[in-house]
Order: C-alpha cells, then structure tokens, then sequence
C-alpha cells in the first residue's frame, strides 16, 4: 500500500514544464488508448505516468523506465481531451530522471543501438502477424548492412564510448 503521506506532493510543479496543467487529467485513458507503445512489451501506459507524477511517486517514478519507450507520435497530445499533453509529460519525465542522475542510462538506448527501435520489436511479431503486416516492420532492423553502419555511428557518441559494455552487437 502507498503512504500518501510520505509522497512529495509538489513533484508536479519540479518535472511538469512544457506540458498542460497535469491536475486537470481525469484518468480518462484515451491516452492510453491509442498509444501504439501501450502495446509494447513492457507496455507504456502513460496515464499512470501522470499519475504517479500527481501522486508525488518520486522513487518509483525514478526507477520507471517506461516513459523512454515513447515513439514520439504524438497521438495522445491529440486525444486529451483535458489538454494535458502526456507526450510532454513522458519528456519531462525523461528530462527530469536525467537530471537527477546523470550517470543514467535507460535501457531503451541499448535497444536503440541494438534494432535501431525503443521496444523490443521482436516481441510483437504475432501482434503484427495477426493484423495482416509483416512479422518485421520495414526498418533498420530488416537491413542488418544498415543496421551496422547505424551502430558504427553510435559508437562515436559520448553514451555508447563511455558505456561500451552496455552496447554489444
Ligand atoms: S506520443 Fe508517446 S505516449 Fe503519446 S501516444 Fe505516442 S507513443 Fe504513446
Ligand atoms: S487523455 Fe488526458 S485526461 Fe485522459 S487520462 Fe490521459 S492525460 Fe489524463
């Protein structure tokens, strides 16, 4: 069980900057709804991001690493009907966990390097099999040529030099 009593209640007005007023969001789910990532293994559910930045969740908030698996479509910024902009939440919240610790590295980034996608992409081969696409989407990762020059430009980043054991191929 949660101790709201212990939560930091002002944790809103610390990681909310470009996003709406984030105490107008009614739990509605139409975020969640259409969010292709909500089908992601592990899913995103950006509505319980909001949440717990309301709810002054700081720890478990740090620790989630699911606002880094955001594809960035924007669909949820469209649908709030609240005009909450949980697209801006999810980057905030980014943001925020790296400036609290900057040795952070999401796991996403070793995805990033290794199929070129924030999710594991492997995992919803059925998913995508099952509505008529093919099992693997026509990205980087079905052009493994392309894929290594990719990864050859990542190793020139300071993240992927400084944390090579994090980014093997
Ligand atoms: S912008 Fe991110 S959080 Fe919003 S619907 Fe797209 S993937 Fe989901
Ligand atoms: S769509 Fe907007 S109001 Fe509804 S749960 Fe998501 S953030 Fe909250």
């Amino acid at each position: 069980m949660i101790d709201l009593t212990k939560t930091n209640t002002g944790l809103w007005r610390e990681i909310t900057d470009n996003c709406g007023d984030i105490r107008k969001c009614f739990n509605c789910n139409t975020c969640v709804a259409g969010c292709p990532a909500a089908e992601g293994d592990p899913p995103l559910f950006i509505r319980n991001l909001v949440r717990k930045v309301l709810l002054g969740l700081e720890d478990e908030l740090l620790e989630d690493e699911t606002p880094w698996l955001c594809v960035t479509c924007s669909a949820c910024e469209e649908m709030c009907p609240m005009g909450v902009h949980p697209f801006e939440v999810c980057l905030d919240i980014r943001r925020w966990q790296s400036k609290n610790d900057e040795t952070y590295i999401p796991a996403a980034t070793a995805e990033i390097f290794e199929t070129g996608h924030t999710q594991a992409v492997g995992q919803v081969q059925e998913k995508r099999k099952a509505v008529g696409l093919e099992a693997v989407p026509p990205t980087i990762i079905k052009f493994p040529e392309l894929l290594k020059i990719f990864q050859e430009m990542l190793r020139n980043t300071d993240i992927v030099r400084e944390n090579d054991y994090m980014f093997r191929s």
